[in-house]
């Protein structure tokens, strides 16, 4: 597992400006609690990160997106590198993953 990397100086506490804050952040999206970071699945998958259970109902969205290239990408991952996920381990079906 990597960490994801802040900027020189963050206080880990800055999702509007550092990515790796983002990517473990829950924030306001449009509205409603979610990861305010474009494909987040994919970095964690990258990185091996394990998912924390508290963005498992933020990954089941992922899989609606309009983006169907996308989609099909992060199922692809799924297959080929296994998710990790809190609680379950790793998961190698985004069918196991909703
Ligand atoms: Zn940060």
């Amino acid at each position: 597992m990597s960490e994801f990397r802040h900027y020189d100086g963050c206080r880990n506490k800055d999702p509007d400006n550092c990515g790796a804050c983002a990517l473990t952040t829950i924030v306001d999206v449009d509205g409603k609690p979610g990861i305010n970071y474009t494909a987040w699945p994919l970095s964690y998958i990258k990185n091996n990160r394990v998912i924390p259970r508290a963005f498992r109902a933020f990954l089941s969205e992922e899989f609606l997106s309009d983006n169907t290239a996308y989609v099909n990408n992060l199922k692809k991952q799924i297959a080929d590198k296994g998710i990790l996920i809190e609680g379950i381990g790793r998961v190698t079906s985004w069918m196991l993953v909703k």
